[in-house]
């Protein structure tokens, strides 16, 4: 049976066809606006339509494997399944400044960082766009139970969003229509390792979303040693894209930089990082390392943290510190659907 879940408006018209477009109104209305899951409960359809389209088309988001709930109650990590039964994570955070969600882009990731887990088994597959807005819709229905709204998207979950371009966007455009949920690509943060071609064909979609750029260590050789990627794209140019996307976006760029302790984390880290910053319309987002059990690097120290921070923020280079959501729920990514793999 073919699912509705995740066609644009025009795709859903397509599929109907030939019906007329008004019923595809009706029908991603009562999908995106109302979270209806089966045709019966679209009570504006006539009753013969409605069983007609039960016996071709069904409405299928994605179902929950394993929900933990973090002793604070602000962090919620979820397990989903898809109907071909891959699994992918997302965590509800539930900020002062808002309510947001981390979404999985792949079923594993390619990347091979060395201090991820997400990439410990490799690349299952990518997700379609309806998955990942599926994962979106998720959360976007636990807030509205809880009276809340999902005032924001992040996309850095398991895998590399860039390396699943298309469908990447598609679900962008699709989440932004009034008649899915009209999010803001302002409320939406991309993520990626930086794949640096694909951050040029993301700034020439010209959807302001804010890009975050993995970086996690100031030169070559340290950052190729932890990431892989950065033998086949160099800081240089990973930094002259991301100055071309705040540039041509007007969009701060987010570095994010995770301090593995005695690795990337002392002062002489903090400023060549200052230094190869200078001038960019971006801040940094420094990430104390969440450890990984198949991981040998060690979380940096409490004093090494404030230091670094206090070095950027002296030197011109606007940074935070990410605070420690959900640690007790595994939430860097990967860990949850790692640790159901090992029991
Ligand atoms: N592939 C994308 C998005 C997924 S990773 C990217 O690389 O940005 C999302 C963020 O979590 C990245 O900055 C990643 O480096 C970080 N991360 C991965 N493992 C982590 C860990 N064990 N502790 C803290 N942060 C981690």
């Amino acid at each position: 049976m073919k699912n509705l879940f995740g066609l644009t408006l025009d795709e859903l018209a397509a599929e109907l066809d030939p019906l007329p477009k008004f019923r595809a109104k009706q029908i991603a209305a009562h999908i995106y606006k109302h979270g209806v899951k089966t045709f019966d409960d679209m009570n504006d359809l006539p009753k013969t339509l409605r069983a007609e389209l039960s016996t071709r088309f069904e409405i299928k988001a994605a179902e929950l494997v394993t929900q933990l709930d973090s002793r604070d109650g602000l962090t919620t990590k979820f397990l989903l399944a898809f109907s071909d039964g891959a699994a992918v994570e997302v965590v509800l955070m539930r900020h002062d400044y808002g309510n947001g969600i981390c979404i999985s882009s792949q079923v594993g990731c390619q990347m091979g960082c060395k201090f991820c887990a997400s990439t410990l088994k490799g690349l299952e597959r990518n997700l379609t766009a309806a998955e990942m807005l599926a994962e979106i819709f998720f959360a976007a229905e636990i807030f509205s139970g809880e009276g809340q709204k999902l005032d924001s998207v992040v996309v850095m979950g398991t895998g590399e969003p860039l390396m699943n371009f298309d469908a990447l966007i598609k679900m962008l455009r699709l989440l932004h229509e009034d008649y899915c949920l009209g999010m803001s690509y302002r409320k939406i943060t991309i993520s990626t390792c930086g794949i640096v071609p694909a951050i040029k064909k993301l700034r020439d979609e010209k959807i302001p979303v804010t890009l975050s750029i993995s970086l996690h260590a100031p030169d070559d050789k340290l950052r190729s040693a932890l990431m892989p990627i950065n033998s086949a794209f160099g800081l240089k140019s990973l930094l002259a894209a991301g100055d071309d996307y705040a540039q041509v976006t007007g969009r701060r760029v987010t570095y994010e930089y995770i301090l593995l302790g005695g690795v990337n984390d002392t002062e002489e880290h903090a400023r060549r990082l200052a230094k190869i910053l200078s001038g960019q319309l971006a801040n940094v987002n420094l990430i104390p390392y969440n450890p990984v059990r198949e991981r040998d690097f060690n979380p940096p120290t409490n004093h090494a943290v404030k230091k670094f921070f206090h070095f950027l923020n002296t030197h011109g280079i606007g940074a935070t510190v990410r605070k420690e959501m959900g640690a007790d729920v595994n939430a860097a990514c990967g860990q949850l659907k790692a640790s159901k793999n090992i029991f």
